[in-house]
């Protein structure tokens, strides 16, 4: 397969997606920049793009291996990968297994607190809307996702939990919470899309707490690279 990157087709605030010469897939290339804060917050840090590209295209692969299909293809180099052509759900799925980020704002809900089962929640996917919280009721009723499609992404996505959560405690860090994107290919088959990264994480380390993940750049921690760094350096021994 040509492996050229031909027409760029979307630039979003970490990536950029390219078409190749065939029309059921794309090149990703993950870029050096973080934003938060719905794009308020905004910095480029050298080396990011390449941790994420590495830490995603490992995640996914650990996914395949057992049973669970994404958009992934293959790792082309440092920062592409080749990914299959989907279509995004416009819906932003989190799974929680401890308590905190925006849920404890919204609810007022104690901080790290460990849930008796892992929480599901949805968010519309809108930039200009700040992805609002939403129940299935919206996604089916506007038209976002079917209630086939929505008990699929559910019962992925808590399959991605299990799956990753087991992964990184033998790794000596805590899957605290995630979000996940879905995409329908061309046939309509749903699967698993975007990437699964310390972007898109959270991990805290079990023995220290020390948060690993883009926290540190939403909190001002500091030493944001090097926490990228250590995530890849455990799941790569
Ligand atoms: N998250 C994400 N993209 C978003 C919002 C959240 O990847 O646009 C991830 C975030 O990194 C965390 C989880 O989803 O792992 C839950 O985030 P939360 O809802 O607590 O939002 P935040 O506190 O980051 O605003």
């Amino acid at each position: 397969m040509d492996l050229t990157k031909k027409e760029l087709i979307y630039e979003g605030k970490a990536k950029k997606l390219y078409t190749t010469e065939d029309p059921k897939y794309l090149i990703v290339e993950y870029k050096d920049s973080f934003t938060a804060f719905n794009g308020q917050k905004k910095a480029t840090m050298s080396g990011k793009g390449v941790l994420n590209n590495k830490i995603s295209s490992r995640l996914f692969e650990l996914l395949a291996k057992n049973g669970v299909e994404s958009h992934f293809a293959g790792q082309i180099d440092d920062v592409h990968q080749l990914v299959r052509r989907v279509k995004i759900v416009p819906l932003e799925v989190i799974v929680r297994n401890i308590t905190t980020g925006s849920l404890c704002k919204r609810l007022g809900v104690e901080e790290g607190m460990k849930l008796p089962r892992p929480l599901f929640e949805m968010c519309y996917k809108d930039d200009a809307l700040g992805d609002p919280f939403i129940i299935e009721d919206h996604a089916l009723l506007f038209g976002w996702a079917t209630k086939e499609e929505i008990d699929k992404i559910k019962e992925i996505s808590f399959k991605v939990n299990d799956i990753l959560k087991d992964y990184f405690a033998g790794k000596g860090v805590v899957l605290v919470d995630f979000k996940l994107e879905f995409g329908k290919d061309s046939d309509g088959k749903l699967m698993l899309a975007d990437e699964i990264s310390p972007d898109t994480c959270r991990f805290w380390d079990s023995s220290t707490g020390d948060h690993l993940d883009k926290d540190r750049f939403r909190k001002d921690l500091g030493n944001v690279m090097a926490a990228y760094e250590e995530i890849w350096k455990r799941i790569s021994e």
